[in-house]
């Protein structure tokens, strides 16, 4: 099948896409199935990524990163869901979007702290927004960070926090002032080593993402240095969240638009093979226009994301854009992959078929990153401004 190019990519970063299938075919799709069973990655393949560079590859050298930028995020992400369909390898929570925090508000210190341990995956980085009471609206969060002398004292639980058996340093966004709604959110960072009154509650069972840890986390009374305020100014949260947010949703639909062709894949293989009334399924001709039809939007996809790239490559990707790319791409990877799972017959609906994987862990990128609801607010509200 003739393969996408984007417009962005040049021979530095074919080379890197060579290497990441060369590492994710050899480290990581041979052990799914376990990973799958055991409920998170092993531990140890945090380091292996980190060995060979793609942890933080848009973070500076002098911080232990590559030294790329977002194009580098950007192919790592595809590969991954290219390789595997989805895996439990959290490195887009882990590298685009809590190493971004960091890089964006963090003092030069915490920089140099956090960085070099997360690029080299000596330390796993989850970001907490969530709580049992509140998700979409997260203005109304309930944890707190309250400065008692010269120390931040943190209450609260989250919920549904990807990486958040093995982070050891977490994001959480807390109230530093509850009195205040988006203004009184402050990001709060704890290394879970140090932290007594920390406790993760149970790795979450799931429809899909199997294989990646998704947990509870409880504090209570952390204590916390005032060097743990990202970026050391209260009521900074807020506004750093609704900045990065375009990035997250982006990362979110280049993932989508990478199942779905490697749910084309997958089914014009099986599809080829596979003879009913005397012919190979792909001979059929509802079988040719509905994968005519998947590898049409897959297409619109790319190119639409490609565009969403440059643009965000130059600092101009709003947030009316990332959310269309995000509810739409997350909406018909949804949709394809069922289309796909239909011409598999039986065999679509059994576990050892990687698109019945596809098709659960697909479920989720239209609910989390900010459901797709969330998402046509968002353009709604653009609609007469
Ligand atoms: C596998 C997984 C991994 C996750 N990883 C993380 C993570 O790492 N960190 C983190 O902080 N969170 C994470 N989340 C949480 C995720 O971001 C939230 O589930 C999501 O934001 C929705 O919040 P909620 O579940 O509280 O749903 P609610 O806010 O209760 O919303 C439920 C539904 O109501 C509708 N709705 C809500 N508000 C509106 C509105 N204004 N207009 C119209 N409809 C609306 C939508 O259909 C929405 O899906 C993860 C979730 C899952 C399932």
């Amino acid at each position: 099948m003739t393969q996408h190019i984007s417009p962005w990519m040049d021979d530095e970063l074919i080379m890197l896409q060579d290497s990441l299938r060369e590492f994710f075919a050899k480290e990581m799709v041979p052990h799914e199935e376990r990973w799958q069973k055991q409920g998170h990655i092993d531990r140890d393949f945090w380091n292996k990524a980190g060995e060979i560079g793609i942890l933080c590859a848009s973070v500076p050298e002098e911080y232990g990163g590559m030294g790329g930028d977002f194009r580098h995020e950007a192919v790592i992400a595809t590969e991954q869901f290219r390789a595997a369909g989805f895996s439990g390898f959290g490195n887009s929570v882990h590298s685009q979007i809590c190493a971004g925090y960091i890089l964006d508000y963090g003092s030069e210190e915490q920089k140099k702290r956090w960085l070099p341990k997360m690029a080299t995956g000596e330390m796993v980085c989850a970001i907490a927004m969530t709580e049992p009471g509140t998700g979409s609206d997260l203005q109304n969060i309930k944890t707190t960070a309250r400065l008692e002398g010269n120390e931040y004292v943190l209450n609260g639980s989250k919920t549904f926090i990807t990486n958040g058996q093995q982070a050891g340093l977490i994001i959480v966004v807390a109230k530093t002032d509850p009195s205040q709604g988006a203004k009184g959110v402050s990001l709060m960072m704890v290394e879970t080593a140090e932290a007594e009154g920390f406790a993760r509650g149970r790795n979450l069972e799931k429809l899909g993402l199997k294989s990646q840890d998704t947990s509870e986390l409880f504090f209570d009374n952390v204590r916390l240095p005032p060097e743990n305020l990202l970026g050391g100014v209260e009521g900074q949260g807020f506004y750093q969240l609704m900045k990065s947010l375009p990035q997250e949703r982006l990362v979110v639909a280049l993932g989508g638009a990478a199942a779905m062709n490697k749910a084309l894949e997958e089914t014009v293989a099986y599809t080829s093979e596979r003879r009913a009334f005397g012919k190979p399924l792909l001979e059929m001709q509802n079988t040719r226009f509905k994968l005519a039809e998947v590898k049409t939007i897959a297409h619109i996809a790319r190119v639409f994301l490609d565009d969403c790239v440059a643009k965000h490559l130059r600092g101009e990707l709003d947030a009316t854009t990332a959310s269309m790319a995000k509810w739409w791409v997350t909406q018909m990877q949804c949709e394809t992959i069922d289309e796909c799972l239909q011409l598999f017959g039986g065999y679509g609906y059994m576990s050892e078929y990687p698109i019945a994987n596809m098709y659960a862990d697909a479920r989720v990128q239209k609910i989390y990153g900010g459901s797709n609801e969330i998402m046509k607010e968002l353009i709604a509200r653009s609609l007469t401004s």
